[in-house]
């Protein structure tokens, strides 16, 4: 494994702490507010931040699944690599996208397929 990727595993680990932090902030403050203003207009915004609040949890907990399963791919010595033709992944990508498992051609192949 090339030196270069003990950084990267470095800001995926900060990475995932960040996100765990985040979904953490996330459910407390949705537990802090139960019936929060009985106000119409209150509720109406209470909902609309609800329902923003889960897909914003969502899609962290997404990137978190993710940011995982790169750290799993780091243990078993394959990190860097794509999980779909085999080939390193560009070192301009890992650096934008740590947790990617997946080159730029796979992803642009993928996209086309769907
Ligand atoms: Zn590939």
């Amino acid at each position: 494994m090339p030196r270069s990727y003990g950084s990267l595993k470095r800001k995926l680990e900060e990475e995932g702490a960040r996100l765990k932090e985040e979904i953490e902030r996330l459910g407390v403050r949705e537990q802090e507010r139960p019936g929060y203003g009985n106000h119409m207009a209150d509720d109406a915004t209470g909902v609309f931040e609800q329902t923003r609040n889960l897909s914003l949890r969502e899609s962290l907990e997404d990137t978190l699944k993710r940011v995982d399963e790169a750290l799993e791919r780091f243990d078993k010595g394959s990190y860097g690599g794509c999980e779909d033709c085999g080939r390193e992944i560009e070192w301009g990508r890992l650096k934008v996208l740590t947790y990617t498992s997946l080159c730029v051609e796979c992803v642009r192949r993928h996209e086309r397929e769907s």
